[in-house]
Order: structure tokens, then C-alpha cells, then sequence
């Protein structure tokens, strides 16, 4: 009985197996699974010339943005807040769930100064569960846009701490010798609202997962919801004057000059896939297709359409940055995607 059992099943997923080889089609995002990790192209010297030096066995480092200014970005090499020292307290910006627990002493490193408040740039998980090693600081100031501040008292999590106090549309802060002024910018990245933290006098910037110096933007342009709101944000952040821009990721400080290159980036994507799209024949592409599998699977039709232009769209964009921006071939079959969507559904 046991061997009948076993030939049977034996029998049937001999049987699935050649099923499963005679789907020849495999989805494009499927298709940039790493499979080959050595066909990617290596991050640019010019990146990799200009990345925080960080002692690996300690795993972090606080770094004056601009001698003189008491700006301070902390950062892992994959995460960057910062903290900037007044002659009353520290006002962090952000609080990164990854070198969360490390926060006080890396100040500590750089200042006596208690910290006093805590201003979020957006509600994500990453940038701001490591507040949570902050909750015993006494009459802590936490500061967030008001969609900020309903959404984590709603989610109430105890990783981010609840703020304390909110605003909309713009807030000026004065904090000892300090002004810092905040806007909340176009809708460009979180569900809620992203907010530009600024200092006029030592024009800094800080702008959270828009851009990464050096690099192109993440996934999906950054997660983006809202290609309108995104490519928008680039003039709103380029009406500001200044030249240190704290981008939130990675190995760099950032300057006007990623921004305007990001937009650059941003808008020749666009410009991309728009034209794929305008000159690509939906019913031609399908109706190849459908003469192999028929008109009954209209997702996988469908899909065959889109993915030729991601495929045409990553090629055009991989030639043109390739040399240009570290992780193009890693993010722009994501990147014309998301572009896609937007062309199609909302431009
Ligand atoms: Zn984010």
C-alpha cells in the first residue's frame, strides 16, 4: 500500500514538474531576482570616495555637518539623523531604529547638553522606532507634522514614541541660539506627511528619502505613493538655500548639487517612460502574445504589455546613469515601474 502511495505521488509530481516546464513566460520583476550577484555593476569610485569613514568595530559615527556649525549627522552608513546642539539643549532630527540604542552616547561624544526635543521628518518605522530608547528622558519635546502625530497616536506601537506637540503647513522653532524652521513639502514619500527641517543661518537641510547622494533614489523611488507629489518635491527643495542636504540614507552628506542631479534622474525617467509608453502599441503587443496563449489570460497579457516597457524603459536608463549614479541596475526596473504607473494611470 505504502509503495502505491509513493508511486502515485511520485506519479503526480513528475507529472506537476513537466507542467511547470512548459511555461516558457517569467514575469520581468521576477526575472531581476539576483540570481548572479556579480553581473551588477560595483558602486562608483566617486561614491565610495566621498562615504563617512566608520570604525567598523564600533558601527557608527557623529560628525559636524560644517565646522563651526554644531550640526551633527549621526549615522550607521545606511541610516543618518542628526542632532543639533544650541546653547539650551540638543534637538534631534529623527531617531533611526537601527543605531537607536547608541543615540545619547554618540551625542554625549560631541556635547555636555541634555536633549530636549526630538523633531520627526515622517512617520516610517525606520527612521524614527528608535525613539523608544529615548522615553526616559525626562519632559522630552516630541515635534511632528499633524498627520504625523494622529497616525502614531492611533498606532500607539512603543516603538515610536507619541508626540507631544504638532503643527501644520510651517513651524519656527526657537531653541537657544538656534532657529529651525519646518514645512511640510509636497506629498512625496509616507502616507502622512514628509516634513523639510531647516536652518537659515547655517543653511542646512535635511530632507528625508527623497534622493541618496550618490546613488539613485531607493525602490520604487523611494516608496513613493505619489509620483506627482515626488517629482514636485524637487523644486520645493530647491527654492531653499543651502548646502549641506542630510538625505536620510546611506554613505554621503548630500549638497545642492544631488539634488538638482536626482531631479535630473527623476525627470528624464519620466521622460523615458513616457515616450515608451506613447509609442508602444497595447493591442499589437497583446494580440503577439495571445497568438501563443489565446485572449483568455488577460493578466498575463496585460502584463507581457507592461513588461516590455519596463524592459525597453531599465535599458534606456541603465545606459544613460549607469556611469552617473551608484545602484542604477539594481533599482530601475522599479524606478520605470513605478514611472509607468503614474504615466499610465495619473499624468
Ligand atoms: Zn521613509
Amino acid at each position: 500500500m505504502k509503495k502505491l502511495i509513493l508511486a502515485i505521488a511520485l506519479f503526480t509530481s513528475i507529472g506537476a514538474s513537466a507542467q511547470t516546464e512548459k511555461v516558457t513566460y517569467k514575469p520581468l520583476m521576477q526575472q531581476f531576482v539576483p540570481t548572479d550577484l556579480s553581473t551588477y555593476r560595483p558602486v562608483l569610485k566617486s561614491t565610495l570616495d566621498r562615504s563617512y569613514k566608520i570604525d567598523p568595530t564600533v558601527g557608527y559615527t557623529i560628525q559636524e555637518t560644517k565646522p563651526g556649525s554644531k550640526i551633527y549627522v549621526l549615522t550607521d552608513g545606511v541610516w543618518q539623523s542628526a542632532a543639533i546642539v544650541t546653547t539650551t539643549g540638543v534637538v534631534l532630527l529623527d531617531a533611526p531604529e537601527s543605531y537607536g540604542m547608541n543615540i545619547e552616547k554618540m551625542v554625549k561624544q560631541v556635547t555636555d547638553k541634555p536633549i530636549t526635543t526630538l523633531i520627526y521628518t515622517h512617520s516610517h518605522n525606520d527612521h524614527i522606532s528608535g525613539s523608544r530608547y529615548l522615553k526616559n528622558i525626562k519632559n522630552l519635546e516630541i515635534i511632528a507634522a499633524k498627520p504625523v502625530a494622529s497616525y502614531l497616536k492611533e498606532k500607539n506601537d512603543q516603538k515610536r514614541l507619541v508626540p507631544t506637540n504638532s503643527f501644520s503647513g510651517k513651524l519656527t522653532l526657537k531653541k537657544g541660539d538656534k532657529t529651525i524652521e519646518l514645512q511640510e513639502l509636497a506629498l512625496f514619500h509616507s502616507n502622512e506627511s514628509d516634513v523639510a527641517v531647516y536652518l537659515p543661518k547655517e543653511k542646512f537641510l535635511m530632507v528625508v528619502d527623497l534622493l541618496t547622494p550618490g546613488y539613485v533614489p531607493f525602490k520604487n523611488l523611494d516608496l513613493s505613493n505619489n509620483m506627482h507629489g515626488y517629482l514636485k518635491a524637487f523644486d520645493k527643495v530647491l527654492a531653499y538655500d543651502f548646502d549641506v542636504f542630510l538625505a536620510g540614507h546611506l554613505t554621503a552628506l548630500g549638497n545642492k548639487e544631488d539634488v538638482v542631479v536626482a531631479k535630473a534622474y527623476a525627470t528624464d525617467l519620466y521622460s523615458i517612460v513616457k515616450k515608451l509608453y506613447q509609442n508602444t502599441d497595447m493591442m499589437k503587443v497583446m494580440g503577439e502574445a495571445a497568438g501563443t496563449i489565446g485572449w483568455e489570460n488577460k493578466f498575463l497579457l496585460f502584463n507581457v504589455y507592461l513588461d516590455k516597457i519596463i524592459k525597453e524603459g531599465t535599458d534606456e536608463v541603465v545606459a544613460k546613469w549607469g556611469d552617473k549614479l551608484g545602484g542604477v541596475d539594481v533599482w530601475a526596473p522599479s524606478h520605470v515601474s513605478t514611472m509607468l504607473n503614474y504615466v499610465k494611470w495619473d499624468d
